[in-house]
């Protein structure tokens, strides 16, 4: 599998933090943009001293991706980190963007570049690319509310193709944890296996019948509002991955904190921080369910997700 310096076994990722963004700007997000290489490298630094070795930057194309600070920022903050390429859903790209007009060959290309020769360090933003031998080692794709949109439909069969291709997972974006079925089905018609489908999102759909279902399919599941307590406390968490386990489930679930925004960082002020997973969520996790519970979770999940095997 590929990180932003090079390949590495998927055995040595330690912890691993599944979905995070190290820098980011979205239309979708005005005024929460992040760009800064000097403060995202403190919270990734905050995140390795939490005791988690891998972050997952789930940042797609043309959301503000910097594949070559990218670089600086996981040999300085001394962490693995896994960047991402794809398209995220339609909400983040505005109606003249180039993404929604060029052709599913042309979509298909670029994906391809990122994942095999290198990431544009100015994230397909304008006609010269700027070449990187950053590579990207995951897809990341987006669906809206309950359904998958026109072009959404079209970044999907780019994205499933490269991920054939390549032999890389895809990471996706489930608005408020809906539809996961279909973005299933859809993925599978396409050639693009269960186990190899990291689902985002799936505890803001706090349904533990659900969860079970999609984690039998052989999906792996990612629960990303840890911290982030609007979205309920963390505690709701617990319960969700306790049933989980009850099931013997637990080997499809990944963690995250997904806080993509500048407001949560606190290298900017806000809180409550990219480390707050490992930090506070983590050792509330062992004393509720053990030790071996979140080596699980943490690290064989992840591994078994990027090695490809069933
Ligand atoms: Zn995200």
């Amino acid at each position: 599998m590929m990180t932003v310096l090079g390949p590495v076994a998927p055995t040595e990722l330690g912890y691993v933090d599944a979905h995070e963004h190290l820098f980011l700007r979205s239309p979708a997000l005005p005024t929460d943009e992040f760009w800064d290489g000097e403060k995202s490298t403190a919270e990734a630094a905050s995140v390795r001293a939490s005791g988690i070795g891998t972050i997952i930057d789930l940042t797609p194309v043309g959301l503000g991706r910097r594949p070559v600070a990218l670089a600086k920022l996981s040999a300085e903050a001394g962490l693995h980190v896994v960047a991402a390429t794809g398209y995220h859903r339609v909400a983040h790209y505005p109606a003249w963007h180039w993404a929604r007009e060029v052709s599913e060959d042309v979509l298909l290309d670029i994906l391809l570049t990122d994942l095999t020769a290198g990431m544009d360090d100015r994230d397909w933003a304008g006609p010269r690319p700027v070449p990187s031998t950053v590579r990207a080692g995951i897809i990341k794709l987006g669906a809206s509310y309950q359904r998958i949109t026109g072009d959404e439909h079209r970044w999907f069969r780019a994205g499933a193709e490269a991920a054939r291709r390549v032999g890389v997972p895809v990471a996706v974006h489930c608005e408020t944890g809906t539809a996961p079925h279909e973005i299933l089905d859809t993925l599978a018609r396409l050639g693009v296996a269960e186990y190899r489908v990291l689902l985002g999102h799936m505890d803001r759909n706090a349904d533990p019948e659900l969860h079970r279902e999609l984690a039998s399919r052989g999906a792996y599941l990612v629960y990303d509002t840890v911290g982030r307590i609007k979205y309920g406390p963390d505690a709701r968490i617990l319960d969700l991955i306790e049933s989980l386990a009850a099931a013997g489930l637990a080997g499809q679930l990944c963690l995250g904190t997904d806080v993509g925004r500048r407001s949560m960082l606190r290298a900017y002020g806000g809180g409550p921080g990219m480390d707050v997973l490992g930090r506070e969520f983590l050792p509330r996790l062992e004393r509720r369910l053990g030790h071996e519970l979140v080596d699980l979770v943490m690290r064989d999940a992840p591994a078994a997700l990027f090695s490809g095997r069933p």
